[in-house]
């Protein structure tokens, strides 16, 4: 091939700039360039070549050997790769530094069992014999402690003349490639990864076979081993511990090109996967049978993170560090898992950021809402991310990955976790609401309808309604095996305050129930407690209805009438309301409650009846009555026709005393037997110990019963003050005189006639 002149790169590296394009990588990419600085663009080839999403599934192949004995020349023949050769005209070195480039025969070299082996990136080390660097062998041992850090196999060119030459440059070369794979691997005894340490004869003439070539460079392989100085721990140590070895032999290049192309074709076959055959390291000459990369010799570096970890073992190599693998695999873990972790919250984010917003939104509007679908795509959008991360980032430092993967769940937990806790807020906000709409509702249309409804049934049905409907919500957000979402506690709360509101609301239905009862007890009452006054009207006892049989009411117990009759209604008041009461699940304290407000309540409607019965203009009219029916009928009830002979007068005052006595009666509400008001407060009861205030807010202080008012029982049943009923005496008395007059002018008008 001919040479490409433009691969010398002088000076340092430019920065990634423009979108980077294949043809700029046609001959690989300079790794590490002759001021020993690291390429920062290796990622990006990786990337253009389609190597860096190939997991563990590449290979990486160095080549070592002295200037000029066709290393790149060969490199190209056996994987199509460009690298540059030095003319043939000329004797200048070429390869600067170290270069890499990917296989480009990968698909044209076979199928089946004879294909190359996938992603196969090949290093073309800068020669080493030093004809041009010779004071820089210090490059030598930084390039072979960096091909041995990254590669599986290491290719070994050597022409055939130079082989069993102790003293060459190879045996430096291999020297120092065995020190720094002692030092190296010193430090990782516990992955111990092995290397193939491939030959490569060059100009090959024949006469010498393959195998005696093979045991002369073994047997030179051993002495240099032996001559090493090792590391205390490893005096002991033997070559085959830490190489296997390949032989292959190239016929001259020039002399024999057929051959020669034969002899690489067949070579760049065994680039494949390949097994021991074997499980004894400890033969030094033992064949590999099939390809060259045994598994054991990869160095387990992910290749999307290969360009760091290379990045990062440059630069302890450079800086003349120790340089320890397994921290550089550590540190490579935290690097790539912390990268990928941010690549993967990028995705969740956007999964998640509208849900956030429209929450937030909601939340300042004083309305939070219920998402639809949140848990479905926020579980998605979880098992996405840990999946893409678990893909990614577990083929890093287990350790590493698991302590990250244990973060990154963390931050997608922190944001689901503040997200379903705004939904099931709004969830319980919105379900109270309308739970508490719907059994208003539900007790209205069954007021309007008339009908009896049951509310205790209303408020069993709709709250199953919205448990079920929380429920259901918050299943949705329930993640398999993530504890924070087992939302049980919120639906305790939420049942909680549903039984609350269904309290109040039931409170308020016993306000309703209270209000009926109490409307019916005025009605019993006015009518009831009116007809009682008007038997006064009655001056013979009022005996309404004699033929029933019914013993004449006196006027003297109309109180204790009043308060028989009062006590019965309230009494079957009380066993409505207790009945009703009970039918929609109130307490035994709700309806202690209820009672006694129903008690004290008939009482003001009590008080307030009588109060309208004496009333100036009702009670005068009665008391008139009363005297009319004394004065003005006989004892058999036949109205007296007065004659001038007639005790008129008699008659009159007899009438008038009798009415005169019904006032002090009026005045008080006391019992006939013992001229005492009834025992209110006993009726009453004191307090329950649940009356809150709100229960007592409307209610009227009733003397002797509420001490602290400052009014006494006795002032509670006074029905008539003393200056009205001096006024009512006189008033009354002014009307009988009326009636008198009236009776005397018919007496004598009578006799006229
Ligand atoms: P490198 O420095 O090791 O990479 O060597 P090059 O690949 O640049 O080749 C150096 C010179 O050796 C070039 O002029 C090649 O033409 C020549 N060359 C390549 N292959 C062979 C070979 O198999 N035998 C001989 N004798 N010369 C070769
Ligand atoms: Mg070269």
């Amino acid at each position: 091939p001919t040479a490409p002149s433009v691969m010398t790169m002088n000076g340092h590296f430019a920065n990634v700039g423009d979108a980077p394009t294949k043809e700029q990588y046609e001959h690989g990419i300079q790794v590490i360039n002759e001021e020993k600085e690291f390429n920062p663009n290796l990622n990006t080839y990786l990337q253009l070549t389609k190597t860096a999403q190939s997991g563990f599934n590449y290979h990486l192949i160095s080549v070592f050997g002295s200037q000029s004995t066709g290393k790149s020349t060969l490199l190209n023949h056996l994987f199509g790769t460009e690298f540059g050769v030095m003319a043939e005209t000329e004797r200048r070195q070429t390869t600067k530094g170290i270069w890499m480039s990917k296989n480009k025969k990968e698909s044209a070299a076979g199928s089946g069992a004879q294909a190359m082996a996938d992603n196969i990136m090949v290093m073309d080390v800068e020669g080493t014999d030093g004809r041009e660097r010779g004071e820089d062998q210090d490059f030598e041992r930084k390039s072979a402690l960096f091909a041995l850090a990254t590669s599986e196999v290491l290719i070994v060119n050597i022409w055939e003349h130079q082989v069993g030459l102790y003293q060459g440059a190879n045996m430096g070369l291999l020297k120092t490639v065995f020190e720094v794979n002692m030092q190296l691997f010193l430090k990782d005894k516990h992955s111990n990864p092995r290397s193939l340490l491939f030959f490569v004869i060059r100009d090959h003439i024949g006469t010498t076979p393959l195998a005696n070539l093979r045991n002369t460079l073994i047997q030179d392989l051993t002495n240099i081993w032996t001559s090493l100085s090792k590391p205390p721990g490893l005096e002991k140590s033997r070559i085959e511990d830490y190489f296997d070895f390949s032989f292959a032999a190239l016929p001259h290049k020039l002399l024999q090109p057929g051959p020669f192309l034969t002899e690489v074709g067949k070579l760049g076959t065994r680039f494949r996967v390949g097994h021991r055959a074997s499980k004894d390291h400890a033969q030094l000459d033992q064949e590999l049978e099939g390809g060259v990369f045994l598994p054991e010799y990869h160095r387990r570096i992910p290749a999307d993170g290969f360009s760091v970890y290379a990045e990062g073992v440059w630069d302890q190599i450079v800086n003349n560090k120790d340089l320890d693998l397994p921290t550089q695999q550590e540190l490579l873990a935290q690097f790539r898992c912390d990268e990928i972790s941010r690549e993967v919250l990028v995705a969740f984010d956007e999964a998640i950021l509208p849900f956030e917003e429209k929450q937030a939104e909601g939340i300042s509007l004083g309305k939070p809402a219920v998402l639809k679908d949140l848990g479905a795509l926020g579980k998605a959008a979880r098992v996405k991310s840990i999946k893409a991360f678990e893909v990614e980032a577990s083929r890093y430092h287990k350790g590493v990955y698991t302590k990250k993967r244990v973060e990154l769940e963390g931050k997608i937990d922190t944001r689901l976790k503040a997200l379903y806790q705004g939904q099931l807020t709004a969830a319980h906000k919105s379900g109270v609401t309308a739970f508490s709409d719907a059994v208003s509702g539900a007790v209205k249309a069954g007021q309007k309808k008339g009908a009896s409804y049951e509310f205790a049934d209303i408020v069993e049905r709709e709250k199953k309604i919205a448990l079920k409907k929380f429920e259901t919500e918050a299943r949705s957000l329930a993640i398999e095996g993530v504890p924070w979402s087992n939302f049980k506690q919120q639906y305790v709360l939420y049942e909680k305050d549903l039984d609350e509101v269904s309290g109040q609301l039931r409170k308020e239905e016993m306000r309703r129930l209270a209000t009926r009862v109490e409307r019916w007890v005025r009605s019993r009452l006015g009518e009831s407690v009116g007809l009682e006054f008007n038997k006064l009207g009655s001056g013979r006892g009022g005996s309404g209805a004699p033929e029933t049989g019914e013993k004449p009411a006196s006027e003297k117990d109309l109180w204790d009438r009043i308060w028989t009759l009062f006590t019965a209604t309230v009494k079957e008041a009380e066993t409505r309301f207790i009945e009703r009461a009970k039918s929609f699940d109130a307490n035994q304290d709700e309806i202690e409650v209820g009672l006694w407000r129903l008690r004290r309540k008939s009482w003001g409607v009590l008080r307030a009846k009588i109060d309208e019965e004496v009333m100036e203009g009702n009670i005068l009219l009665k008391l008139r009555e009363n005297f009319e029916d004394k004065f003005r009928y006989d004892e058999a009830g036949v109205p007296r026709i007065w004659r001038p002979t007639d005790d008129i007068e008699g008659m009159y005052t007899k009438a008038k005393d009798s009415t005169l006595k019904l006032i002090p009666l009026l005045s008080r509400f006391q019992l006939a037997e013992t001229y005492a008001a009834p025992n209110l407060p006993e009726w009453i009861g004191t307090a329950p110990a649940s009356v809150d205030q709100k229960d007592e807010e409307d209610l009227t202080p009733i003397g002797g019963v509420d001490e602290e008012e400052g009014k006494s029982l006795e002032e509670e049943m006074t029905v008539l003050s003393e200056a009205k009923r001096q006024d009512l005496v006189v008033r009354f008395k002014k009307t009988a005189d009326g009636v008198y007059v009236e009776a005397k002018r018919s007496a004598i008008g009578g006799v006229a006639q």
